[in-house]
């Protein structure tokens, strides 16, 4: 019986003892009264002392299970910041890429807020991005309902276009485009970005903005799932640390080692196995091997067809077995005819899938037949699809930032990027006491090509010396396009002496080329200065105005030279 139904049969026996003593008259009473009201008085008193400690205890069961929250979860909290923290990162990145592409871009996030019925801006690049966004604002309606990335121009729809933006003056040509953000098949808010203006907006940009939307409604499921990996139990919390030793910058290697460790701290097997197919030749090649290796070991090759550990990649299917042998006669572990002397029993094996299509295993052996339980099945799958979810999420930052920080036409370095790459050079400069040179060049009268032929005919050549310029240095020399038809090269580790006839050699290649494009011949110089690092100073913005002086002394001289500051 629970302590709330003592106190009322308490209660209620008390009462009928009270009744009683009142039916009891004072003058047959005398001794029965006084015993009958001394009970009733213990009675209420004994059920009083029940109630209240029956209060104290849910009280008190009620706080402890607060406190036990509490200190089960210093963990919890941190975990939620680290959350948070990661989805901060996440928009940081991606809006990095945005500034990447151009500076003047501008970049926000909108995500459906139910209780207050509209859009809460979760970060932007600026802050005249409005707050919040009621949910009827028609561009971002819009973009929900769309899966392609959607254009509005100001001057087309200037009545919504100022609900999403705080007080600002807009010269008419500016457009956004924007992305939904999908999770779980539901749109649930929006990428947005701004362009300065119309014209200038590529397909590129399109494109970029689109996998870029597509990384946010990963990153966003990931940490969903990291969330329910943490609500779980213990083990499943350390599949999350996983998550955060290894960043998005991370090398696979360091995830493959991060996987062996917490799968030896999960885990017992006599060989552990990590395999990704080659996206050269479809090959599934073994990454990582602990335990035995005298089968098979890591950089070897294995075959899809008629093996174990093909099978699970090939079909994308998890295998769980405690005498393989028998469950899968017609196959070797690795391939159809091994004959290793070292018999495995148990074995369970997961495929790591990215966007669905399987691209690697991971893969338990025991020599015994003890079977791996239902209970590591479930936790490798986790493994698995964490694994897969942060390849997939590393592989479309990758991309998208390469695509960012590289001009559209020329596939060089763009000027941000370049600016970047730059500091980090002279910071490695200074580290190794190394000197640098850095070699402004501009194509002589190049107006003159898209007057007499076009832009189109511009454009090839612009691109077309972006190659010429790439193929006359060395790999580790950086080629970027600066501005239109101006480009920078670093030649690093070397000074202005020994460049000289790098730089005269570029120039004498680009007087060479014959450019063709149509049938269209024609023939272009280009002008060069350089200036060196630390020589000529060691702030990169006086750098590049000495090199862009000396080249301009070039021009003067009637251009296809070179010139060195002076
Ligand atoms: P100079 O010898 O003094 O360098 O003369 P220039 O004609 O080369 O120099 P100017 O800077 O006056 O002209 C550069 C032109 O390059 C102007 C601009 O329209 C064109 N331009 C800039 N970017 C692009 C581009 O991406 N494609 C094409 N086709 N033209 C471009
Ligand atoms: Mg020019
Ligand atoms: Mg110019």
């Amino acid at each position: 019986m629970n302590f709330q139904n003592k106190s009322t049969a308490i209660l209620l026996s008390a009462v009928t003892v009270f009744i009683l003593s009142i039916v009891i008259s004072p003058e047959e009473g005398g001794f029965y009264l006084h015993f009958f009201r001394g009970l009733v008085l213990i009675c209420v008193i004994w059920a009083f002392i029940l109630f209240i400690t029956s209060q104290k205890k849910n009280y008190s069961g009620k706080l402890m299970g607060d406190e036990l929250k509490q200190v089960d979860s210093p963990k919890n909290s941190e975990s939620d910041d680290e959350l948070q923290d990661r989805y901060k990162y996440l928009l940081h990145s991606i809006f990095n890429t945005i500034r990447s592409i151009n500076p003047d871009y501008q970049g926000a996030a909108y995500i459906i807020d139910h209780d207050k019925n509209g859009f809460a801006l979760q970060s932007a690049t600026s802050n005249e991005f409005s707050g919040f966004v009621p949910h009827d604002q028609e561009i971002l309606t819009t973009i929900l309902k769309q899966k392609e990335v959607q254009v509005f121009q100001y001057n087309k729809n200037r009545d919504s276009w100022t609900q999403l933006f705080s007080e600002r003056t807009w010269r008419g040509s500016e457009c956004i485009l924007g992305i939904r953000i999908v999770n779980k098949d539901v749109s649930v808010g929006c990428l947005l970005m701004t362009v300065d203006h119309f014209s200038k907006t590529q397909e590129r940009d399109r494109e970029i903005l689109f996998n870029l939307g597509d990384l946010l409604s990963l990153g966003i499921a990931k940490i969903e799932k990291i969330e329910e990996l943490l609500a779980d139990n213990s083990y499943q919390d350390r599949i999350f640390d996983l998550f955060n030793t290894v960043d998005i910058f991370s090398d696979e290697e360091v995830l493959y080692d991060s996987i062996q460790t917490l799968c030896h701290s999960l885990f017992s097997y006599d060989k552990f196995t990590i395999a990704m197919v080659d996206s050269s030749d479809n090959l599934p090649i073994v990454k990582l091997v602990d335990g035995i290796t005298e089968d098979v070991d890591a950089g070897d090759t294995f075959s899809l067809d008629f093996s174990l550990h093909g099978k699970v990649i090939k079909d994308g299917i998890k295998i769980r077995s405690r005498y393989w042998e028998n469950d899968y006669p017609e196959m070797g572990r690795f391939r159809k005819d091994e004959d290793f002397n070292i018999n495995f029993s148990a074995v369970l094996i997961v495929p790591i899938l990215m966007k669905k299509i399987s691209i690697g295993s991971i893969a338990l052996e025991r020599l015994t037949s003890r079977s791996y339980s239902s209970s590591d099945e479930r936790l490798m799958e986790h493994l698995a699809f964490t694994v897969g979810h942060f390849l997939s999420w590393q592989e479309g930052y990758r991309e998208m930032y390469e695509s960012a920080i590289h001009d559209g036409l020329t596939g060089l370095l763009n000027h941000r990027a370049f600016m970047n790459r730059f500091e980090d050079e002279v910071r490695r400069a200074i580290r190794f006491q190394q000197k640098h040179v850095l070699v402004v060049l501009d194509l002589d009268k190049f107006k003159r090509i898209n007057d007499t032929h076009g832009h189109l005919y511009g454009d090839y050549v612009i691109k077309q010396v972006g190659k010429i310029l790439q193929n006359s240095v060395r790999n580790v020399d950086v080629v970027a396009r600066y501005g239109g038809e101006e480009y920078t090269i670093i030649l690093v580790d070397t000074d202005q002496t020994h460049s000289l006839a790098v730089t005269q050699r570029i120039v004498n290649n680009i007087e060479k080329f014959n450019f063709s494009l149509d049938g269209v011949d024609e023939k272009m110089t280009i002008s060069a200065g350089m200036a060196e690092f630390p020589k000529d100073s060691d702030n990169i913005k006086i750098l590049i105005e000495k090199a862009d002086k000396a080249m301009y002394k070039a021009k003067k001289l009637g251009g296809n030279t070179v010139e060195v500051y002076a």
